[in-house]
């Protein structure tokens, strides 16, 4: 029998095709890597299928896609030799939605007046096969089943119905076939039968998918080529080429990739030639398997403080290249981390903005920067020198993690390294600095300002070094900040030396101390007063100070007021 059907689209079906067909996407492109997705979903169901079922009548023997421009008819086929559908299932596949929550989207979307937002709303359940009818007036699709004989034909235009008939002699696996609109061919950027168009798409979009992308490509013979004195063409041949690397480094086992292989992902990845200083390559499995790789830069980009810089981390999904500096996975704190995460369970056509809020990808995150801060923290005592060089070129944006994580502060502050008074030449850990500290002292103290001199030269400092006690400087911009919102470490308060009243010294040294202070109260109390009347524009009290030894007079903050340093910060930014 050979049953020629014209069949309905089932009404959210044809909903979506309208959607299409009036191309809500800006994207046009991505219609190819929807092609080449479901192919290579395709490859991936008959190879597993072959391995379950040993009776399965399928050759497996070169599973790939083949992608075929015809220029005259201007027609672009994507072809699979995996899995294939039987009628049936293509009138359930093609013909309609399964996917839940797809009544709910398209009545939102036909509600919505906002581009941008309507992306986003498709972006739940992914435009798939559809988004070909962005670009086509007509699709055709010959697929068979593997395993069986007889193959099956379907044709639409998008508007509504589609044509469905048996065929007696489909190859094994699915043929699609786009009839490109005529616009698309004259305007050469969206020109689909070009071959660089069709490259730029497939390295872009699908360089690590796992089965080879093969296309025939023309080269003029080079003995042969044009010539100008009898007009001859030279001879054309055609020749089979594989357009991706089918690199997905991040999907095989660690141990059989090597350094070089991972090295040249990174470079692919951030246009950085320079090797990364360490490679993090893990693997989620449970009920949302992932795998990441991500690379720690050797040093920072040009634009890691530019508002628009570019971000690290790259989301695919089964080795489709879903988008770039995928925020939702990396906070902005980490943001000089390069990588790729694949996850196995998300819409091709997710958003960014659902992406924030999906709770897998959540938990995702948490393990990533978990990762992260305790390579950092491995490399710190395994490797000092690289952990220096780390600290030096990322310390000032890793810190503000301390302000927007508040989970992880712990674990960053085991990784931050800051000057100190006890040596010019080298920093230290908190962890150093309390196992140095003295008997007595209770207290990390620390001194912000704008530079190490500045710090050095005050007067602030002078009874703690008299005293031999070891002083953090803080020169970042961001320490003025974290400071205030870190209490402590290791249970030691963190306290700055250049606010309220530090009482130095042990307790019997202030009791021996206490009748000549009360006497210097009395001698000095008319001095202070004047000081107090004639100061009252610029100071809120003036008092009588133990801390210092050369300086005659210094200024201090009360506890809470803010510093001169993050004064400054504040003004020049405008508030
Ligand atoms: P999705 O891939 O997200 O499921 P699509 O709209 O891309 O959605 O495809 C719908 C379904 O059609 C697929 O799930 C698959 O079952 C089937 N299909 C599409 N293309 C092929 C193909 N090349 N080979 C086999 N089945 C396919
Ligand atoms: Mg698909």
């Amino acid at each position: 029998s050979n049953r020629i059907e014209t069949l309905e689209f089932q009404a959210e079906a044809r909903q979506l095709l309208q959607l299409m067909v009036h191309s809500i996407y800006s994207d046009k492109d991505i219609f190819l890597r929807e092609l080449i997705s479901n192919a290579s979903d395709a490859l991936d169901k008959l190879r597993l299928e072959s391995l379950v079922n040993k009776e399965l009548q399928a050759d497996t023997s070169d599973l790939h896609i083949d992608i075929e421009v015809d220029r005259e008819t201007r027609t672009l086929t994507v072809r699979d030799n995996g899995v294939g559908m039987s009628r049936d299932d293509v009138v359930e596949l093609i013909g309609t939605i399964a996917k839940s929550g797809t009544a709910e989207v398209l009545r939102k979307l036909k509600e919505s007046k906002d581009a941008a937002a309507s992306q986003d709303l498709i972006g739940q359940f992914g435009v798939g096969f559809y988004s070909t009818f962005m670009v086509a007036d007509t699709v055709t699709l010959l697929t068979r089943r593997a395993g069986t004989s007889g193959g099956t034909r379907w044709e639409s235009s998008g508007e509504g119905t589609y044509v469905i008939a048996d065929v007696d002699d489909a190859p094994q696996g699915t043929a699609v076939t786009v009839h490109l609109k005529p616009e698309d061919t004259e305007d050469h950027l969206f020109d689909y039968t070009a071959e660089w168009k069709i490259r730029e798409i497939v390295k872009k979009y699908s360089d690590f998918i796992a089965w080879p992308i093969r296309m025939a490509v023309e080269r003029t013979n080079e003995a042969g080529t044009n010539d100008a004195s009898t007009g001859e063409a030279g001879a054309a041949t055609t020749e089979i080429q594989t357009l991706n690397s089918m690199k997905a480094l991040w999907a095989r086992p660690r141990d059989e990739v090597d350094q070089a292989e991972y090295h040249e992902l990174y470079r692919h990845l951030s246009h950085d030639w320079t090797d990364p200083l360490e490679t993090i390559h893990m693997k989620g499995e449970g009920l949302f398997e992932y795998e990441a790789l991500l690379f720690l830069p050797s040093h920072a980009p040009l634009d890691l403080f530019a508002q628009d810089g570019r971000r690290g981390v790259q989301l695919y999904v089964k080795r489709v290249f879903i988008m770039d500096d995928c925020q939702a996975l990396m906070p902005n704190y980490l943001r000089f981390v390069k990588g790729v995460v694949d996850a196995h369970d998300l819409s091709l056509n997710i958003s960014r903005e659902i992406l924030q809020q999906d709770r897998q990808i959540q938990q995702v995150r948490r393990r990533l920067v978990k990762k992260v801060l305790s390579t950092v923290r491995q490399l710190q005592t395994d490797d000092a020198e690289r952990y220096r060089t780390f600290w030096k070129e990322f310390g000032p944006v890793v810190k503000e993690g301390l302000l927007d994580d508040v989970d992880n502060q712990e674990a960053i502050l085991d990784i931050v390294s800051v000057a100190s008074t006890r040596d010019p030449e080298q920093t230290t850990t908190l962890r150093e600095y309390v196992e140095r500290m003295k008997d007595g002292q209770d207290d990390i103290y620390y001194m912000t300002g704008e530079s190490r001199l500045m710090v050095e030269k005050s007067p602030h400092m002078e009874a703690f070094q008299a005293r031999g006690y070891e002083v953090l400087i803080l020169t970042d911009p961001v320490d003025e900040v974290w400071v205030e919102r870190v209490a402590q470490f290791d249970g030691k308060p963190l306290r700055s030396i250049a606010k309220g009243q530090v009482d130095l010294g042990t307790a019997d040294e202030k009791e021996s101390a206490e009748p000549e202070r009360e006497q210097q109260q009395k001698d000095f109390a008319e001095l202070l007063s004047w000081l107090a009347k004639t100061l009252q524009e610029q100071v809120k009290e003036v008092r009588l100070s133990s801390r210092l030894t050369t300086s005659p007079a210094c200024l201090v903050g009360d506890t809470y007021d803010i510093t001169p340093t993050l004064e400054k910060m504040y003004r020049a930014m405008g508030q």
